[in-house]
């Protein structure tokens, strides 16, 4: 199209044309500018056809051509964000009251580890020096790993199904209540090479599920990470000092950890672990109550029919074992005070536990 013939106001106004139709942000700014460059009367189509009659007769043929391909152009560009802007107008939303043609173009959010699955790399990354590897079992168990073989008695009341999820169809088959079924899978595995590997030690994080109602601090799905190591005269002090040193590596150098008493079918002794609170050091606060402690794991020496179960001699072998609930600690630290909170997804939660750029 040559547009030499036209005078440079016109010419000027068409260079501008497609960007002023993408900045008009409703029908109302598009109609002005129609009337701009086709209106009947003024516009730049009209006074293009004034032009067109007081041309010399040889220049009509061209610059005619010339006028028709600019307002064709024009009226077609006008349809199209005409159709655009009623369609955004009827989702309610506003297509282009936010372009600016100076701004940035918006960035796709990236992914990122979600803050569950930042602590549990956190706390294998923790271990894995100590020569523990990661190991990981099905959610869905039998009931011969999830209790039998973890001297949990016939009659205890985890194995009621009030507590358990079983599946109707499937005898004896349910959703793992904690990941120590896992130890008994991996004692049985490597029962045979025992000798050979001199112990056994792994991590085993995952998740677990509970009839829980949901709640602020209870969900029927959580995570859990186990721990375990077995080998010759293991005594509560290698626990001790083992834990010690995970939760310093965890929490920071003022770290401490407490043992007290407790009870667990598959462990004896059983103790439940306290780190001194990582928020206030000691000095006390709400999220340890003023205690200066919170608990924080449930540990033990491995009970010699855990073993004996698997194929181990417990005369030969001993080992200790613990587990941590994940959102427990993840909430503690990050003092959030609903645990649906981690699994609601809302990003701008995500963004605050530094899970998002
Ligand atoms: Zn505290």
């Amino acid at each position: 199209m040559d547009l030499t013939l036209l005078p440079p106001d016109i010419t000027a106004a068409h260079s501008g044309f497609e960007l002023a139709v993408a900045a008009c942000a409703d029908l109302d700014a598009l109609m002005r500018l129609k009337g701009e460059f086709t209106g009947r009367d003024g516009s730049h189509a009209a006074r293009m056809m004034d032009l067109l009659k007081t041309a010399p007769k040889e220049q009509k043929r061209e610059l005619g051509a010339a006028i028709n391909g600019l307002k064709n152009a024009w009226e077609e560009s006008i349809k199209k964000r005409q159709s655009e802007l009623e369609a955004s107008k009827k989702r309610g939303t506003s297509l282009a009251s936010s372009w600016d043609p100076d701004l940035p173009p918006p960035m796709p959010a990236h992914g990122a580890r979600h803050p569950l699955n930042r602590l549990m790399d956190r706390l294998v990354d923790v271990f894995r020096p100590l020569g523990y590897h990661v190991e990981e079992g099905p959610e869905t168990e039998t009931e011969a790993h999830n209790f039998d073989g973890l001297n949990i008695p016939e009659d205890h009341p985890a194995r009621g199904s009030a507590d358990t999820f079983y599946f109707a169809a499937h005898e004896g088959k349910l959703l793992r209540t904690h990941t120590s079924p896992v130890q008994v899978r991996v004692l049985k595995r490597l029962a045979p090479d025992i000798e050979k590997l001199g112990g056994i030690r792994f991590l085993a994080p995952g998740r677990v599920y509970r009839k829980d109602e949901i709640d602020p601090t209870h969900s029927p799905m959580f995570h859990q990470v186990e721990g375990m190591l077995v080998g010759h005269n293991i005594g509560m002090h290698h626990l001790k000092g083992t834990l010690a040193y995970a939760m310093k590596a965890l929490f920071g150098p003022a770290a401490d950890v407490r043992f007290r008493p407790s009870y667990f079918p598959f462990v004896e002794p059983g103790c439940e672990v306290d780190v001194r609170c990582p928020l206030c050091g000691g000095s006390g606060c709400r999220v340890c109550k003023g205690s200066g402690w919170v608990e924080i794991l449930g540990a033990g020496l491995v009970h010699p029919n855990v073993l004996r179960f698997a194929g181990i001699d417990p005369t030969i072998w001993s080992g200790f074992a613990f587990g941590m609930g994940v959102e427990r600690t993840a909430m503690m630290v990050s003092q959030t005070p609903d645990l649906r909170l981690f699994f609601e997804n809302d990003q701008r939660f995500l963004k605050a536990m530094g899970g998002l750029d």
